[in-house]
């Protein structure tokens, strides 16, 4: 990752940064964190960014050490610290060091680390033949709309994923779909975008925010509902939007083709959308 770390309020080199072993992001995942994408050295989102963070620290109760403004601050800071054009940045949020007890500590002070490292985005084979996924149960817990850092059933899902030769896991809860372990999932059927609904079941993806907005704009019929595993299975196109991946097709599941097995028409578009929309907001920003 990065090679200068903020960590409680200095900048540091990232091999000299310590966390106690009592913070509660060790002992307990007991913290929220966030990723956002730098572009051309400009974070895009970034005002949507800290409202989610916002949400995440209001729903596991920690208050937030800094304010918006200070946020957008230090996360230029460390933009401008570390090398490369494009980058990832990642803060994260723990409720503090405390002697262990699952019962929140009295007076512990938030742990703030930030540190950001090159944004790796698909390669172009990617975005041209698409990705394989496998579908597996979600059995996360019933808050995954806080970005927490507890994200052990997020990576036994990729492992699954991984094991299975596949990019992804297309998440199921009795019988619809959900999102994957780290990124929202789509669907399109006959010209239609398919987008599970933003509730306590997924994260709402600033990803999944711009490619509503962008089918919106292009007049892309879309529809915000409860996508049942028989349309999942039964797609035309399959994709996943994160800050990281942008938007990419899932060409197969579970080993099957999704349709003809090449991405599709209303990808090809929404991603020509995504790349320009990018381009249009950095530029304004310049
Ligand atoms: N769902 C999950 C579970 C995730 O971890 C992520 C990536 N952080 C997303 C969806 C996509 O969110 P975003 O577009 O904000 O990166």
């Amino acid at each position: 990752m990065s090679e200068i770390v903020y960590l409680d309020g200095k900048f540091l080199p990232a091999a000299e940064a310590r966390v106690s072993v009592l913070d509660r992001g060790f002992i307990f995942g007991d913290g929220v964190y966030e990723v956002i994408p730098v572009y051309s050295r400009r974070a895009f989102r970034v005002a949507e960014h800290f409202r989610r963070l916002q949400k995440s620290l209001d729903a596991v109760r920690i208050a937030n050490p800094m304010t918006a403004a200070e946020w957008i601050g230090l996360v230029d800071e460390i933009v401008a610290r570390n090398a490369g054009e494009d980058q990832s940045v990642y803060l994260q949020v723990t409720r503090g060091v405390a002697k262990r007890d699952h019962a929140f500590p009295r007076d512990a002070i938030p742990t703030v680390l930030v540190m950001s490292g090159p944004l790796v985005t698909p390669p172009a084979e990617k975005i041209e033949r698409g990705v394989p996924a496998v579908t597996a149960t979600d059995y996360r817990w019933l808050r995954c709309d806080v970005k927490s850092v507890s994200l052990l059933a997020n990576c036994l899902l990729r492992q699954h994923a991984v094991d299975a030769g596949a990019d992804e896991v297309v998440l199921l809860r009795e019988g619809y779909l959900t999102e994957g372990s780290s990124s929202n999932i789509f669907a399109v059927k006959g010209g239609t975008l398919l987008a599970p609904p933003k509730n306590h079941l997924v994260l709402p993806g600033i990803t999944y925010d711009v490619v509503i907005e962008l089918a919106q704009a292009k007049r892309v019929p879309l529809e915000v509902r409860e996508v049942h595993e028989s349309e999942v299975r039964a797609a035309d196109e399959l994709w996943l939007t994160s800050s990281t991946k942008e938007v990419l097709a899932i060409t197969t599941l579970d080993g099957r083709p999704v349709a003809s097995g090449r991405p599709g028409p209303v990808f090809k578009a929404m991603h020509r959308a995504f790349q320009d929309f990018k381009r249009d907001v950095m530029r304004a920003a310049a």
